[in-house]
């Protein structure tokens, strides 16, 4: 079959991979003149940033490609296992290491703050319990097909529901875990992992961290765009073929079902169709004469990012790879960014990648990706909350630090939710398409196909399962199984046996 893909973001790579790999004719265009969306990179003055993600989980999911390409992935991926998975710092002078081993993570958490070590136990126990009854219902399953709910596994997790956390927020559930405030905020600070608000998102989404406590938390050789450029390569050699500065203008819907792709004033056929572009804009800029699903369009987006690439002349021994400055209020903050706003004083998080990979900085220097969570763009004056942010930024770490950080700063560059949106067509600057904010979400994410127009795909942050690499990824995965059978052979067309919520 031939497959057109639209974008080249992480998750239109992994579909390019798959669909490469089953012997399809795939061609990928994609807008910008690199590929990764989010997931990209660039220098400035001798300093290399990562420019989107920066944590990394499930790299299992990575791996898989290459292996159902008929490669071994460390030959061309190489990742470590971080022993440290966060520094935090409060404003009072507390500081802990979140260790990646639980025993130890749990001593750190009883000197630093006096809790004893079985809570901790307690929460993480709890974490994995939820996501082995529900990870591969939610996430690695299509959520609207009738196979996912006849499939293995619904019942336990059905009868388990009451005790989900699904009628309450992932702050109570914090709260009855764990009690210590300094332990419960950085517990709540996993709902920031998928762009949304503690003290609103179920309390199911206390599954996150198990990811990073149990699964892991990892760090790829040469930085997160290693990710972006070994997925990209795996494609190619697998016969995949990328056009860069190729918008794709419209998709060609002929008798209800995709049949081409205009791009540059010229239509290309292809047999299927996958969009890994925002599906709000796909629907709005590609199919402007197609019925569109108002109601999942409509839902609340994720939060977005305020960024600031520093090159910092300085080493700070104190600090990792993963770095978080607290803020004193944390419901307030979250109050403000449901407001649209931005909190005065928002808890700041500081990635290094040269303290793992030490070319990434000139010597005795670091590469700091300081990043605060702001709202979705709404029109805000975002010129002032930059001047703004970046004044109470600094001054909060080097009141933390002692230091004054401003003056180690020899270079600069900003990504704010306007330049999210712009450069990889992101509705509104969101980071991670919709918010998980109510319990309906996961059933109110675009499905990974459409049950209208016969052939159309979606993957990607705004598509089930949802944002991050790994559901990213996952999104890719579910797109092939329903496009083709157990037989590996392709499906006629997914319209005529969908339903959609
Ligand atoms: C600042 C930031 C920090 C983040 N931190 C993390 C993190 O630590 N860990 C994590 O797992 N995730 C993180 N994320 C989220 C993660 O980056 C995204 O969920 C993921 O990369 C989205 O991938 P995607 O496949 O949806 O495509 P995107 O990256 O959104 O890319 C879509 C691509 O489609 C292209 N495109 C759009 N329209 C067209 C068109 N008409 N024609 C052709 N091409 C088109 C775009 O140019 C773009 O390249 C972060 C994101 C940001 C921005």
């Amino acid at each position: 079959m031939k497959i057109g893909i639209i974008g080249a973001g992480i998750a239109g790579l992994a579909s390019a991979v798959r669909m490469a790999s089953r012997g399809h004719e795939v061609q990928v265009f994609e807008a910008n003149s690199y590929p990764g969306g989010k997931l990209s990179e660039f220098s400035l003055n001798g300093y290399r940033f990562d420019a989107g993600p920066s944590l990394f989980t499930m790299p299992h999911y990575v791996d898989e490609l290459f292996r159902l390409a008929g490669e071994e992935p460390a030959e061309h991926f190489r990742y470590e296992r971080l022993p440290v998975v966060c520094h935090y710092f409060w404003e009072d002078g507390a500081r802990l290491l979140a260790h990646a081993g639980q025993e130890e993570f749990a001593r750190e958490v009883e000197r630093q703050l006096g809790v004893p070590p079985q809570r901790l136990h307690e929460a993480l126990a709890d974490s994995r319990r939820k996501y082995e009854l529900t990870g591969r219902i939610f996430l690695e399953k299509s959520l609207h097909r009738l196979s996912t709910w006849l499939g293995p596994g619904v019942l336990p997790a059905m009868l388990a529901i009451p005790r989900l956390g699904l009628f309450t927020n992932m702050d109570t559930v914090n709260r009855r875990h764990l009690r210590h405030p300094k332990l419960v905020q950085l517990f709540n600070r996993f709902a920031t992992y998928n762009g949304s608000n503690p003290y609103k998102a179920p309390g199911l989404l206390t599954i996150i961290p198990h990811f990073e406590h149990h699964i892991g938390a990892f760090f790829p050789k040469g930085g997160m765009y290693a990710i972006t450029r070994s997925i990209y390569e795996l494609a190619q050699r697998k016969g995949a073929r990328f056009s860069f500065g190729s918008p794709v203008e419209e998709i060609v819907v002929e008798r209800g079902r995709a049949t081409g792709l205009k791009v540059g004033g010229r239509t290309h056929a292809f047999d299927r169709i996958i969009s890994n572009m925002d599906v709000f804009f796909t629907y709005k800029k590609l199919l402007p004469r197609e019925k569109h699903p108002h109601r999942i369009l409509k839902q609340e987006k994720s939060t977005s990012a305020l960024i600031f690439y520093w090159g910092i002349r300085r080493e700070f021994p104190e600090l990792g790879l993963h770095n978080i400055f607290f803020s004193d209020d944390y419901r307030a903050e979250f109050g403000r960014l449901s407001e649209g706003r931005v909190y005065e004083d928002p808890t700041v998080y500081i990635n290094i990648t040269s303290k793992l990979e030490p070319a990434d900085a000139p010597e005795g220097a670091e590469n700091w990706f300081t990043m605060i969570n702001v709202p979705y763009h709404a029109g805000q004056d975002w010129d002032a909350i930059i001047e703004r942010s970046r004044a109470g930024v600094l001054a909060k770490l080097s009141r933390i630090l002692g230091v004054d950080v401003a003056s180690f700063i020899e270079c600069e560059d900003v990504l704010e939710p306007r330049t999210i949106e712009s450069r990889t067509a992101s509705h509104l600057g969101a980071l991670y398409g919709t918010s998980s904010n109510s319990r309906m979400a996961a059933f109110l994410r675009h499905p990974n196909f459409s049950g209208r127009i016969e052939g159309l795909y979606f993957c990607g942050g705004s598509a089930h399962p949802g944002g991050g690499i790994p559901l990213c990824l996952l999104s890719a995965k579910i797109v092939d199984e329903v496009m083709h059978g157990a037989n590996g052979k392709a499906r006629p067309g997914i319209k005529s046996n969908s339903w959609t919520f």
